[in-house]
Parts: C-alpha cells; sequence; structure tokens
C-alpha cells in the first residue's frame, strides 16, 4: 500500500479528539488495507516498528533528524534549527523544509508502508561506528521519496513521538469492528491481545481468520504475556464474598514483577511488568533460574527483591540501583537479589493458564529447587480470617508490603484485575490513607520557591471501559528535590501542545502543560471526596495526596476510575 495513503488517514485522526470518531476512521480505513499489509500498518499507528515488548530502537537523535531534514530539503543544518526553534516540532519542521524543497530531476518513486518499515527497522539494526550518519542517509531516501506531510510524520516516527492520540486499544477495537462487523467480538480480542500483546499479530490473525483464529491464540514462549493484576478490598470482611471458597495467602512483596520465558533451546529472557526485556539486567537471576529450575521450558514468575548478605530483604529503593546500563556485574556482587517464585504459566509443552492456581503453584513446587536466591512465596492455605490476620501481621513484620490472597480454583487472567488475587497492604488498614498509580497527563507551573518548575502535576485514573484517563488530582506535595529533578527526563517527552484525546477534563482543570498519559506515579491519599471539578467516576477526588515515587507501569495499568468509586 501506498504510504500517502496512510498519511491521509493520520491527518484525519490528528483533527479528532473523541475516541469513538477515532476507531469510527480507524476501523473504516482497516477495512481496506489488504491482509499482508495490516500488521505493519498496526505497528506503525501506534508509533512502533515491531510489537511493543520488542526491545529494537531507531536510536536516532534530534539532531540526527535535523541533519537528515536539512540534506532532504538542500537547506543548511542552520536553518532548519531556526525553524525548529520557531515550530518547537521536528515534524512540523520536517514539513516546512520539504514544502520548500526543489523538484528532483529524477523521480525517485512511491514509497510504500512496506518500504517504510523495512528502511525503519534497517535504522533500528543499524549500529557500530558511523553508524548515525548511515541512519540519517536512510531517513533522508525516506522524506525524499515522501510528500511534505508524510514527512511530518516519518521525523516524528524515528523520534517516537507519533502524537495522534491512538493507543493500543483504539487499534484493537478498531480491528474487531473492521473484520468482524462490529463491536461484540471485543472481549474475546482483548483476552487474546493480553495473552498475545502484539498487535501486529493479533491483526493479521483477525484479517485472515477472524475470531476463529483469534480464540486458538495461546501463550508462545518467548513472547511475553500481559500480567495478571490484583483486585483490592475495604476491609478483610468482605472477602468471603468475594472470592472463592478456599485461599492460598502470600507475602505481598516490594520489588519487581518478573517474567521468566525459557525456550527449548535454553534460552532465558526476563520480562518486566511493562513487558520489556530485561535480561540483561539480571545475568545473576537468568544463571539461577537456569540451575534451579527443573524444567526444559517453562514460563514461570516471581517478585524480585533486593536482599542483604544475611538474605534478608532491602527496600525497594535498593533494588532499583539495578535498574542500570553499566557496571552491571559489580551491582550483581553489591546488590545480591532474590527472586520469590509464585507462578508457573507454562511447562514442558502445556500451557497452565487455564488450569487452577491450586495446580499450578504445585508444579512450581516441583520444579523449583529452593536456595537463598531464588524461593518460594511465603504462603499459607486457609479459608480463616483470623489465620490470614495472623499471616498478614507476620508479613508485615518481616517488612513486606502486605498478603496477596489468591483462589485456589482461580485460572490466571493475563492482563486482568479480576477478583481471583486480591491484594491487602498494610495502608489499608492505618487510617483511611491509601495509594493510588495515577498517570500524569498535565502541570501547573510553580510560583515563589518553584518558579521555573513545575508546581503541581495533574493526575488521573484510568477508565477501562471507554479507554479515557479522568482527573483525580493536582499533586503537588511530597515532591522531593530528587523527584523534581527527574521530572524533565521523564516528562518532557510527552509534552504536546493540546488535550490528548483520550483525556478527559472539566474546563476549570486545565492545566498550563499537557502530557501524553504515560507517565505513572504512585500517591498517597488520605480521602477521597465528591468533587464538581475532577472527572474520575464522574466527580471524585482525592484529598491531600502526596507523591510517593515513579512506578514503572503502563497507563492503562493505573489505578482504574472503577476501583476509586468503589473504595469511595
Ligand atoms: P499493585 O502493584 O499494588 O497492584 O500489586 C500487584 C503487584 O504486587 C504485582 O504486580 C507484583 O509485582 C507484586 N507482588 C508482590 N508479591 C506478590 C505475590 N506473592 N503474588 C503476586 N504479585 C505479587
Amino acid at each position: 500500500m501506498d504510504f500517502e495513503k496512510l498519511v491521509e488517514v493520520y491527518e484525519e485522526l490528528e483533527k479528532t479528539s473523541s475516541g469513538n470518531a477515532l476507531r469510527e476512521i480507524l476501523s473504516g480505513f482497516f477495512k481496506k488495507v489488504p491482509a499482508e499489509d495490516i500488521a505493519v500498518i498496526s505497528y506503525l499507528t501506534l508509533g512502533q516498528i515491531s510489537s511493543d515488548y520488542d526491545s529494537s530502537v531507531l536510536g536516532l537523535a534530534e539532531k540526527s533528524v535535523l541533519k537528515g531534514i536539512a540534506k532532504a530539503g538542500g537547506i543548511s543544518e542552520k536553518e532548519v534549527k531556526l525553524i525548529m526553534d520557531k515550530k518547537g516540532d521536528v515534524g512540523l519542521t520536517a514539513e516546512q523544509v520539504l514544502h520548500k524543497k526543489p523538484r528532483t530531476l529524477v523521480p525517485v518513486g512511491k514509497l510504500t508502508v512496506n518500504e517504510l518499515f523495512e528502511k525503519l527497522n534497517k535504522i533500528a539494526v543499524t549500529s557500530g561506528s558511523g553508524s548515525q550518519d548511515q541512519k540519517t542517509n536512510i531517513l533522508v531516501s525516506l522524506f525524499q521519496k515522501s510528500s511534505p506531510i508524510g514527512a511530518k510524520y516519518i521525523a516524528r516516527m524515528v523520534l517516537g513521538t507519533l502524537r495522534m492520540g491512538v493507543g493500543d486499544m483504539t487499534v484493537i477495537d478498531s480491528l474487531t469492528i473492521a473484520f468482524t462487523g462490529d463491536k461484540k467480538g471485543k472481549e474475546e480480542v482483548e483476552k487474546a491481545y493480553n495473552i498475545c500483546p502484539d498487535v501486529g499479530i493479533i491483526a493479521e490473525t483477525l484479517a485472515k481468520h477472524g475470531l476463529k483464529g483469534i480464540n486458538k491464540i495461546d501463550i508462545h514462549v518467548g513472547r511475553p504475556i500481559k500480567m495478571m493484576l490484583a483486585q483490592r478490598l475495604k476491609s478483610l470482611d468482605e472477602l468471603p464474598k468475594k472470592i472463592g471458597e478456599k485461599w492460598a495467602v502470600e507475602g505481598k512483596y516490594d520489588g519487581e514483577r518478573l517474567q521468566a520465558h525459557k525456550d527449548k533451546n535454553g534460552k532465558i529472557t526476563l520480562f518486566s511488568r511493562k513487558l520489556d526485556d530485561i535480561t540483561s539486567q539480571f545475568p545473576d537471576l537468568v544463571r539461577y533460574l537456569e540451575k534451579q529450575i527443573k524444567a526444559k521450558e517453562f514460563v514461570v514468575e516471581a517478585e524480585v527483591i533486593a536482599i542483604d548478605d544475611q538474605g534478608k530483604h532491602q527496600p525497594f529503593q535498593v533494588l532499583m540501583q539495578r535498574k542500570r546500563k553499566h557496571d552491571i556485574e559489580e551491582y550483581v556482587k553489591k546488590i545480591p537479589v532474590q527472586a520469590k517464585m509464585f507462578d508457573v504459566l507454562y511447562y514442558n509443552g502445556k500451557s497452565y493458564l487455564h488450569e487452577s492456581y491450586e495446580k499450578r503453584y504445585e508444579i512450581l513446587h516441583k520444579i523449583v529447587s529452593k536456595s537463598k536466591n531464588v524461593t518460594l512465596s511465603d504462603r499459607i492455605i486457609t479459608d480463616d480470617l483470623s489465620k490470614l490476620n495472623d499471616f498478614f501481621k507476620q508479613m508485615l513484620h518481616e517488612k513486606y508490603e502486605g498478603v496477596m490472597i489468591k483462589d485456589l480454583n482461580g485460572e490466571y487472567q493475563a492482563g486482568t484485575r479480576g477478583w481471583n488475587w486480591i491484594k491487602w497492604k498494610k495502608e489499608y488498614v492505618k487510617d483511611l490513607s491509601d495509594t493510588f498509580d495515577l498517570v500524569v497527563i498535565g502541570a501547573f507551573h510553580g510560583r515563589g520557591k518553584r518558579a521555573g518548575v513545575y508546581g503541581a502535576l495533574l493526575c488521573a485514573s484510568y477508565n477501562p471501559k471507554n479507554d479515557q484517563f479522568e482527573t483525580v488530582c493536582k499533586l503537588g506535595t511530597g515532591l522531593t528535590d530528587e523527584a523534581l529533578a527527574e521530572l524533565p527526563n521523564r516528562l518532557e517527552k510527552y509534552k504536546v501542545n493540546k488535550k490528548p484525546s483520550r483525556v478527559v477534563i472539566s474546563k476549570e482543570m486545565i492545566p498550563d502543560v499537557w502530557f501524553e498519559p504515560k507517565v505513572v506515579v504512585e500517591v498517597l491519599a488520605a480521602e477521597i471526596t465528591k468533587s464538581p471539578y475532577h472527572t474520575c467516576a464522574n466527580g471524585l477526588a482525592l484529598r491531600f495526596p502526596r507523591f510517593i515515587r515513579y512506578r514503572e507501569k503502563k497507563p492503562e495499568q493505573a489505578t482504574t476510575s472503577k476501583e476509586i468509586e468503589e473504595m469511595a
């Protein structure tokens, strides 16, 4: 397919700010896309060059993109820089410069979607000395073959700033409508996407085999599955009503969630909760898992925590020092870790996703040989609330976060916050305070001591029903100097100049600066109150919110508006 056809659709999407309209435009377009192009078009529309969990990055600096624009447009880099300073966006800069470019004497042909995709992937794999120049040259050839408006999108794609407000659920819904005729199959497709979070595979399966193909999608070793999440309770007395009859109660550890895959060739890959490949950060864990899990192939889950020489659990901040690109082996020695294994999803050729937790744990028990660094989660089996409470206190005494209560008969609900797992944390018993994972969608300029930096962040909860973000508080307290210093690094790249389409906001809350919903922060709040200004569950707000830390979560994994409503 001709890339310019896609550009026409992107132009329409860019002008649209309602989620339903986005879906209508996209599904109408997808219907016309040939099945062999649908995967590539789905990736590109999300600004990706492969599946979300693939770690390929284009690795082009803004400077190199500006250089490419200058070269393609036949003007100096200095002139391009001046236009960039005025426009503040590489895409608009590319469009303006290339608009004026003289026509080439030799026609260069039309850019197809496939050629664009292949070349973007070529940019990603080009490395070594002189690679920035090689990457820039590929980019120049793309600019030369596209229209000025096409160049706008290419420039944004290579810098990862394609901001059309299209999230992966928008694409998934639109694909469902396009290839099944309506929204009825939405749940089945979402379920498949949770097990196979690769929009290209989902798109191609839907286009070629419809819902029948979708329902056959299962776990595949080496491809992460979206992790199961836990519900929360207001009071433990509610527990028996919410969960099955028999429960396992496990320690809840404050570390990093890990999904480890071992394939037939013995290769182990570690994925984070955001589905990033974090294998290189934990070479020690790879070695331990190789030795201590007796299985040819597996997919297991654990919480990784830092420990000291005696094997005692260390705070989360200590573990965070292991998040690094350099001196990895030095930190392996400095900060040893322990994996608390709690689930198995695949074992020697069989998927266990739909087996009960009891059965899965039985297998885990069989295949894990325990040591200081790899062990099973602490747990008891009970149906007695007072025994649960005793175990909870014991876990707090060990300085853990609380407990996870799991239905022994429950299956693994990929990517879902279901009632098969319930968390019970120390904050729930102290006062009324609780923590929330919220998405930063805007900021207000500071005054006084905070002049020149952001004074407060505008935070939102997630509403999965309509795939929107609803504002719930302004967050100014608790932002330490350290957290403030990290802000530009975390947020600036997501700055946009208008309200992102998935954000729902009242006019009283319009911030000074908008951000694409990407960054998640943990917030402690004392109370939930009614508010005419916030849009969370039609008017709920958090009182006395306090910043705790940045969370490595996807925006769609944030606390939902419904959870806040239930707590209120
Ligand atoms: P939260 O982030 O508060 O929604 O809690 C869910 C997280 O708790 C999971 O994603 C895990 O990273 C973590 N966790 C700690 N201990 C366990 C456990 N025993 N079972 C499952 N998840 C756990």
